[in-house]
């Protein structure tokens, strides 16, 4: 288990990239905002995109990686447990009821952290990312709620070290996890905490823009939306009306280039190298999905459990009909009439996977549709940069050529 070795501030530093040069990722990059950093000296060997390395920061932070013995672990990663909850009190604004923001608030409160790295948004636009260090309760709770788009979190990184702080909470998606776990120990803390959030079909501020106009009713009053266990997309809107969109009935012609060729080639749905990891996919509807990973994750979700109500977590259905059908339907961008979509959609509902088995369904589409994605468009990299967890759940199905 890994507690961070501190290092006198002795590494090598380079300069960080201006924002409009190319990164070293190229049109792989998420912006995770290490190459903002004079971090970016470990670029080569920190990037989620440039050097996969899962299984070994997996052993790093949890003292053992993924047993493929094991398909659970291909799926869900190391984990010590895996539970469902709710907040007995949910924060209004959150993205769900807000556990991720409730857990960091206490790590403040009870002085665990001297900060947290969070994401607000900026005031003239609320989808527009703003990373923080959070030093106090009331800058997390107003970073609350998901930011759809690639966000440079790491960006914050050089005022970790130049503020002397030695306890630090992030809160991050997988590829910017990747990173920090690389350079953990370059950043002169004596602690590290990571909560992570499940992360997939990220956008850029435009992408979101194009994705908005052409799925909801009103692009300019949804506050929040999340792609939901009933397989259609839930808009939130300014005056708390709910919008529901069937997935089978999005524009997959229009949305194809929408999604951003870091997630299009991202196999790090479940966030395999965060301590503690909150989601919503592996729970019933109107639940969150937590998986402890190690001792450090379990000791963040003690400080909040007389705030949660909990369940075991659950599994029904067969997912692998409906994956092994998305995936040509998917590739040739079929959209369907939308009463044809509406109509799917119920059914699915009723007789379709729940519980572990619909995040296993996710899982699945988003692993064979980015597999293809990688061989058609970056071949060289398909052996190193897709983990051996990933390509045994893609050879699960007939993949076309
Ligand atoms: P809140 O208390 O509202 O806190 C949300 C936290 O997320 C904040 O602390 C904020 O700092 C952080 N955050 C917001 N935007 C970003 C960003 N762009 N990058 C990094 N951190 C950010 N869960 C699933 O189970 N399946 C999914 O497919 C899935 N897709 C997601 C896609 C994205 C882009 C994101 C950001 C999250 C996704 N999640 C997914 C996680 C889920 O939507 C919730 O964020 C999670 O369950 C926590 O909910 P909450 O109410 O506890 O969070
Ligand atoms: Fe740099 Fe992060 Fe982009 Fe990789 S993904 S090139 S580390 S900013």
């Amino acid at each position: 288990m890994t507690s961070v070795t501190p290092q006198p501030a002795k590494h090598k530093k380079a300069r960080a990239l201006k924002p409009s040069s190319r990164r070293p990722a190229k049109e792989l990059c998420s912006e995770c905002g290490l190459c903002d950093t004079y971090y970016i000296h470990y670029v080569k060997e920190a990037c989620a995109f440039l050097n996969q390395q899962i299984a070994d920061l997996e052993t790093k932070a949890h003292g053992r990686s993924r047993n493929l013995d094991h398909p659970d672990d291909w799926y869900f990663g190391v984990n010590q447990k895996m539970l469902t909850a709710k907040k007995i009190k949910p924060i209004e604004g959150a993205q769900w009821t807000g556990i991720v923001s409730t857990i960091a608030m206490e790590m403040l409160k009870q002085g665990k952290v001297e900060g947290v790295v969070c994401v607000q948004n900026t005031e003239e636009d609320r989808f527009q990312p703003m990373p923080i260090i959070a030093r106090t309760p009331e800058e997390v709770l107003a970073a609350r709620v998901n930011k759809p788009t690639l966000s440079p979190n790491l960006s914050v990184l050089e005022q970790v070290e130049q503020s002397g702080m030695k306890r630090l909470l992030v809160i991050g998606v997988g590829c910017q996890i990747q990173a920090l776990r690389s350079v953990q120990n370059e950043l002169g803390l004596e602690k590290l905490y990571v909560l992570g959030t499940p992360c997939v079909d990220n956008v850029n501020r435009e992408g979101l823009q194009k994705f908005l106009e052409t799925t909801s009713r009103s692009p300019e009053t949804v506050v929040h939306y999340e792609f939901m266990q009933d397989f259609r997309i839930h808009f939130k809107h300014e005056d708390g009306s709910i919008e529901k969109v069937p997935f089978f009935g999005l524009k997959t012609n229009q949305l194809k280039d929408v999604f951003a060729s870091s997630c299009m080639s991202c196999f790090d749905y479940v966030n395999s190298l965060a301590d503690l990891v909150v989601g919503y996919m592996g729970a019933p509807f109107g639940w969150q999905w937590i998986l402890v990973r190690n001792d450090i994750g379990q000791e963040m979700l003690d400080l909040v459990q007389d705030q949660l109500e909990t369940q075991p977590v659950m599994s029904k259905g067969d997912r692998k009909q409906a994956v092994q059908q998305s995936i040509p339907a998917y590739d040739k961008g079929v959209t369907l009439p939308m009463w044809a979509a509406k109509m799917m959609g119920v059914v699915i509902e009723k007789i379709g996977p729940k519980g572990l088995e619909y995040a296993r369904f996710s899982i699945d589409s988003h692993f064979t549709r980015n597999y293809l994605y990688l061989k058609r468009n970056h071949p060289q990299k398909l052996e190193a940069h897709v983990p051996e967890y990933a390509k045994r759940i893609v050879e699960q199905y007939k993949l076309p050529d």
